[in-house]
């Protein structure tokens, strides 16, 4: 059924050239999980349906126990200790754990079509050997039962959060790692970014019946269940436990939150979804996490307008794990790490932003991290500052002030640094939010607003539900504006090139002016340039860059000849006496990231 409709949709989609050889591997999983709240552990069983969408025969499945990094020697506890900067954190709350508030998964029988199979667990990692090896095209059926213990708050999920939440489970289920064009990703989980196959989810959870769970997914069986979700049907009695069913269609991911004492607040957005909200009804935040339901909602809908509709019919922003951090069709935010009603609405903008980035455009989040944290939050900036009436006229400016001071020190990494092997914490940060959000404002002074607003609806009907890369975002960019990208793709996200330019000289001759500009910094870019006069007059020049083969749309400025990247000097004359000259600006609205912002204008 799934794989028809794949082949369907690939049939009558108008999709862009670097779709045509494209596939994508498709998961089903059933699971049920009974748990006991005492120990914080439960026993589950998956039944995973495998559809090898690939061109290749595959002999071995590999699977994440997310839960095994939390113990001491593990990869996550060891990249922690010996971390090169002052991030030991997750190593030190490690090394201080009872042996009971360790993480740990145990496979306790594993079967393809019925027949038990071979495996051996590394770590966070599960390697499999079919019985049969599993052909392109065929679905295979594994079925496991496992036993978890979930471990202490470490990093994003585990039990009994700071807001003493007592569940916050992502990546807490034997999950299928991701097998790409690229092979296998079978990594190691060092406690950053997650890559996941699409697939529905039917999660079962059966857990005392004081508990309230939130999490992905509808539930399918709420007048059974009550707890605000809808009034218990007459007549139904609760026993100890009660099962909670959940399906997620058309997910990468299933998270859940449970806790005893969460409450449950929705609103309904026109045209949808369903937001709701759960938190914990003693938390002190109690009043920012009810005042703040409105504008979050706002955010929603702004980036469904912006980027894309938002597909499902309900999202939760729920108080659980630590810090933020974006899961399938909800979000754990915590309580405590957003006392202020600013910071609430920061946290909240990012994670549901990141529904769209990564979430339906679903990017190899530990290989392209900028991606996935950039875009965001480049968005998340842009929405704050609309929902929230801020009046920036540099939504993201921050993220230049902290690239800049990033680069002089001299310990930048290129961005298509794996998000597990920065050598730097703050280098993978700068890389993955800063200069990723800079990727995008600086590709709209590249080609435009127009055009960088149609990238963004272009991108996502191009590649909703599906695995893009950088190459086809800059495709989609460039399928929109008509412009040559690839330059800047190479040069921003694949080496650490840096912009400069300068207002070098200037000439009165006659009546006229010459300006000579010059390029220091080794990226070249596309030149905005601002001649106010004494007057008060303005006027705007623009230079595309020759590589682009083309410029961006120029109402209200001149357009002036090509400048190619390789030439250091370019000279341009204006019709103006210099003696009328009050100042010359290179890119006057601080759109591009130029390193060395003193010797962009000249004052006279
Ligand atoms: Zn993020």
């Amino acid at each position: 059924m799934k794989k028809l409709l794949f082949i369907t949709v690939l049939l009558i989609g108008p999709f862009a050239l670097s779709q045509k050889n494209y596939w994508q591997q498709h998961v089903d999983y059933k699971m049920v999980i009974d748990v006991d709240v005492e120990k914080h552990t439960y026993i589950g069983t998956q039944r995973l349906v495998f559809t090898n969408n690939s061109p290749d025969k595959l002999d071995r499945v590999f699977y994440h126990l997310y839960f095994n990094a939390f113990k001491p020697g593990t990869d996550l506890e060891q990249n922690s200790r010996y971390s090169t900067d002052d991030s030991r954190t997750m190593s030190n709350k490690i090394l201080m754990l009872d042996e009971k508030d360790w993480g740990d998964v145990q496979i306790k029988s594993l079967k393809q079509d019925g027949v038990n199979v071979k495996f051996k667990v590394e770590e966070t990692i599960l390697e499999v050997e079919l019985d049969k090896p599993l052909g392109s095209g065929a679905s295979t059926v594994l079925e496991m039962e496992f036993f978890v213990q979930t471990p202490a708050m470490i990093r994003r999920s585990g039990k009994n959060s700071e807001d003493n939440v007592a569940f916050s489970m992502s990546q807490w289920y034997p999950k299928l790692c991701q097998y790409d064009d690229e092979g296998w990703h079978a990594n190691p989980y060092i406690g950053r970014e997650f890559y996941g196959i699409w697939g529905d989810f039917d999660v079962t959870i059966n857990i005392d019946k004081n508990y309230t769970v939130a999490g992905s997914g509808y539930l399918q069986n709420p007048e059974l269940v009550g707890h605000g979700y809808a009034p218990l049907k007459k007549g139904v009695k609760h026993g100890d436990k009660i099962s909670w069913r959940f399906i997620a269609p058309n997910v990468h991911d299933f998270s859940w939150a449970a806790d005893p004492n969460f409450t449950h607040d929705y609103i309904d957005i026109d045209g949808g979804p369903r937001m709701h909200f759960f938190y914990k009804a003693d938390s002190k935040y109690v009043n920012l996490w009810k005042e703040f339901q409105p504008n979050s909602a706002e955010f929603l809908k702004f980036f469904s307008n912006t980027i894309g509709k938002y597909p499902y019919k309900q999202y939760s922003v729920i108080m659980a794990g630590d810090g933020g951090m974006e899961y399938a069709m909800c979000t754990f935010i915590d309580g405590v790490g957003h006392p202020t009603m600013r910071s609430l609405y920061s946290v909240t903008s990012h994670e549901i932003a990141h529904t769209w980035f990564q979430f339906l455009m679903a990017t190899n989040e530990s290989k392209h991290s900028w991606m996935d944290e950039g875009f965001t939050s480049y968005i998340d900036d842009v929405a704050l500052n609309v929902v929230l009436k801020e009046g920036k006229s540099l939504p993201n400016a921050k993220a230049y002030s902290d690239y800049f001071r990033w680069v002089a020190t001299g310990l930048e990494e290129p961005m298509t640094t794996h998000a597990d092997r920065f050598k730097y914490n703050t280098g993978y940060g700068m890389s993955a939010y800063d200069k990723g959000s800079i990727f995008l404002s600086q590709l709209q002074y590249v080609i435009g607003k127009d055009n960088f607003d149609k990238t963004l609806k272009k991108y996502f009907d191009d590649w909703a539900f599906k695995h893009p890369k950088p190459n086809d975002f800059i495709r989609s960019a460039e399928n929109v504006s008509g412009l040559e990208l690839d330059w800047y793709l190479l040069d921003w996200a694949q080496s650490t090139m840096t912009i400069d330019y300068s207002v070098n000289s200037l000439y009165g001759v006659d009546n006229k002016t010459k300006v000579v500009l010059k390029r220091i910094g080794q990226m070249g870019m596309p030149i905005d340039l601002r001649v106010e006069l004494i007057s008060g007059e303005i006027l705007d020049f623009n230079i595309p860059m020759t590589k682009m083969r083309g410029h961006k749309p120029t109402e209200k400025s001149t357009l002036l000849r090509s400048w190619s990247w390789a030439k250091p000097y370019y000279e341009l004359w204006i019709d103006v006496d210099s003696k009328n000259i009050s100042k010359i600006i290179i890119d006057p609205k601080n759109e591009m990231a130029d390193i060395n912002r003193d010797n962009n204008h000249l004052v006279l």
